[in-house]
């Protein structure tokens, strides 16, 4: 499997850049005194060894001391200094070094008490931080523990501190549901690819857990919260300490955007309420029909059971335990029912959500119109906490549905892969939608979904592509077509869900393949994917067959935020990497994070910009950062770290 050029910290712990570079606080503000002060602190983290070390510019000798206090053991530290008038090799500068062990990582000192200019600088440094950086632990700008207690004890206890997946008592429980992507959407941190986490301490083949566990790159507080009120109070402490912010819900991210090295993670999982409304009217909006309101921590699972109780359907996707409200519908979010009511984002009529400021904005087709837009595929923990999202619901309608699997080698298996691939735009036109995976040897497309299609419309649909299948002596399996009531009866039955266990190890990219592409194009994309496959076998493709636009035109991207091309696709094409020259657009919720002209690729020269100027509106000092989506460009991962570009 392709791996992207995102290269994690390979040494748990703090950021590699941390063992060389000081932090730096400039000191004007005692110049008319003719004394400058810097204080630099360095942090090692291998050696464990932190620095102290200031210089000054005086007139006259100082001998004084400093007292440092340990934040979490409150232990104490005199140390003598003596300032020194500059020397002639070393003008202005003198430096005093201590050493002090430190096992901890998140272990902070504070200067509690030193000659009065230094402790008034070292103050003054804390309350405005100055660097061009987010704080981060260790550092003199890093909040006091009594800090974090006070936020503790603001969110009713549901502030923990991170480590990684193996903390040793839990080693059985790790084990066993390793796999489990239930068991890591409940977890407050952990990414669903443990790649994004540099694979820290995750148990080993052997199913034992690594004893010799560091923090890191994971996160290192997260408010697991279960109120708005708790969401506002993580916002607001991160403003305040310069703090990175990151929103987690499931943890399902392909690109690893909820997850980051020293971050407060707000973590939406445990919202949960689902209301179901018969007669919903929103604000400005023409509708007035059944909906859904669910609470930002709802996975895909729980509001598709909640709907169907009521006899009604959602859009959603196909993945059970991804979260409806966070990257999926804020990355447009499509699914098995695409092709009759076009994405998710398309039909959400409300979102509440608390801004950069901390304040809880409600946005609908009246108020907040352009975050409403935005938040409808404009892309995911970019724009606002999304706490709540209301969807339309429809009238159930029957649904036939059948697989097909391919297998063979050399160039016959090839030409079935054109046939099938190129027969799409066919299956599209019908609002139909197929999930697949292909790899050399072997294409599994289970199951075809076609909304509101007979038994006998399906057949004929499919049957001169199996016609060709054929004809050109391809081995392959089609299942019978099936009819069921409703999705959610074929959901149950058909779904082919191998390929929903967590912390497996991949790297994902993604296109979008328009229908022109593979109309025009559909033969030489096939000849790519082969040439992909014959250099790296161990890349796998997938993807589903879709094409939101068939029922859902949205020709000047009014109703979503999404790439136009997405209304035009055949294919929405995932865990491919190599071929992003070649095809037509990508997709936020599915693409690779180090695409390369990420604003076109992923929203395209339309929509970008008015996102842009969205997000300068409602996050102008970028509280909420998310690689590769709008307004990013301000800031920049600097060995994991971020820090103004
Ligand atoms: C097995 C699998 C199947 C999938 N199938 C589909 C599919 O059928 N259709 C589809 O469209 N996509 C699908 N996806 C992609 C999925 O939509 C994205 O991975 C999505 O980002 C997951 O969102 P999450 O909130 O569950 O995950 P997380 O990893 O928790 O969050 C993802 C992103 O959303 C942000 N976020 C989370 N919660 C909030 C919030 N409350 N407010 C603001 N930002 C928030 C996070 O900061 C992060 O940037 C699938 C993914 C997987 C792993």
């Amino acid at each position: 499997m392709s791996r992207s050029t995102h290269s994690p910290n390979l040494h748990p712990g703090l950021p590699r850049e941390a063992l060389r570079r000081p932090f730096f606080f400039p000191s004007p503000f005692f110049s008319w005194t003719g004394i400058v002060l810097d204080l630099r602190v360095v942090r090692n983290y291998h050696g464990a060894i932190s620095i102290l070390r200031f210089t000054a510019r005086i007139p006259h000798p100082i001998r004084s001391s400093l007292s440092i206090k340990h934040s979490d053991s409150g232990h104490t530290k005199r140390l003598p200094i003596l300032i020194h008038p500059p020397a002639p090799l070393l003008p202005w500068f003198v430096a005093l070094f201590f050493k002090e062990e430190i096992k901890d990582p998140r272990s902070n000192y504070e200067v509690v008490q030193g000659p009065l200019l230094l402790g008034l600088f070292a103050a003054a440094a804390q309350a405005t931080p100055t660097s061009n950086c987010k704080c981060y632990p260790g550092e003199s700008c890093w909040p006091a523990q009594s800090k974090w207690n006070e936020l503790k004890t603001s969110v009713g206890g549901r502030l923990s501190t991170v480590a990684g997946a193996n903390d040793p008592a839990k080693c059985a429980e790790v084990t066993a549901k390793w796999n489990d992507p239930d068991w890591v959407a409940s977890l407050g941190t952990w990414p669903m690819l443990p790649f994004w986490s540099n694979s820290t301490c995750y148990p080993s083949n052997s199913g034992s857990c690594t004893s010799d566990c560091k923090q890191g790159v994971v996160p290192t507080y997260v408010i697991k919260a279960t109120k708005v009120a708790d969401i506002q109070a993580g916002v607001k402490f991160a403003n305040k300490y310069n703090l990175r912010l990151i929103i987690r819900n499931t943890g399902h991210d392909f690109m690893g955007r909820s997850t980051g090295y020293g971050a407060l993670v707000i973590n939406t999982w445990r919202l949960k309420d689902i209301t179901l409304h018969s007669s919903w009217s929103s604000p400005g909006s023409t509708y007035t029909g059944k909906a859904v309101t669910a609470g930002a921590g709802v996975m895909i699972h729980e509001l598709y059971s909640k709907v169907w109780a009521a006899n009604q359907d959602v859009l959603a996707g196909e993945c059970p335990t991804v979260g409806v409200a966070g990257g999926y519908v804020q990355g447009g979010g499509q699914g098995p029912l695409s092709g009759i009511y076009g994405l998710a984002s398309d039909n959400a009529l409300q979102f509440t959500a608390v801004l950069a400021d901390g304040s809880v904005v409600t946005a609908n087709h009246r108020s907040a119109t352009d975050l409403f837009w935005a938040l409808k595929g404009g892309g995911p923990g970019t724009f606002a906490v999304v706490t709540s999202v209301t969807f339309k619901t429809f009238n159930r309608v029957q649904v036939s549905g059948m697989s097909l699997n391919i297998v063979g080698s050399g160039d016959t298996f090839w030409e079935g892969y054109r046939i099938w691939h190129t027969f799409g735009p066919e299956l599209v036109k019908h609002g139909i939608y197929v999930w697949y995976a292909a790899s050399e040897g072997n294409i599994i497309a289970q199951p075809f979904v076609a909304p509101g299609k007979t038994k006998a419309q399906l057949e004929a649909i499919v049957q001169p592509m199996l016609n060709s299948l054929t004809a050109a002596n391809v081995t392959y399996t089609a299942s019978p077509v099936q009819t069921f009531p409703n999705f959610g009866t074929l959901y149950n039955e058909m779904w082919f869900t191998a390929y929903h266990a967590a912390n497996g190890q991949a790297g994902f990219g993604g296109r979008l393949i328009s229908l022109t592409d593979a109309v025009n194009n559909g033969d030489n994309i096939v000849a790519a994917f082969r040439e992909v496959l014959a250099k790296y076998p161990a890349v796998g493709f997938g993807g589903h067959l879709v094409n939101p636009g068939n029922a859902v035109p949205d020709p000047n991207q009014e109703l979503s935020a999404v790439h136009p091309v997405f209304r035009k696709t055949a294919d929405v094409l995932v865990y491919l990497y190599f071929l992003e020259d070649c095809l037509s657009a990508s997709r936020r919720a599915e693409g690779d994070i180090n695409e390369p002209n990420w604003q076109n690729a992923f929203w395209g020269n339309k929509v970008y910009p008015k996102l842009l100027k969205i997000k300068e509106k409602y996050d102008p000092n970028r509280t909420f950062w998310v690689k590769s989506t709008p307004g990013s460009e301000k800031w920049k991962l600097v060995n994991e770290r971020l820090c103004k570009a």
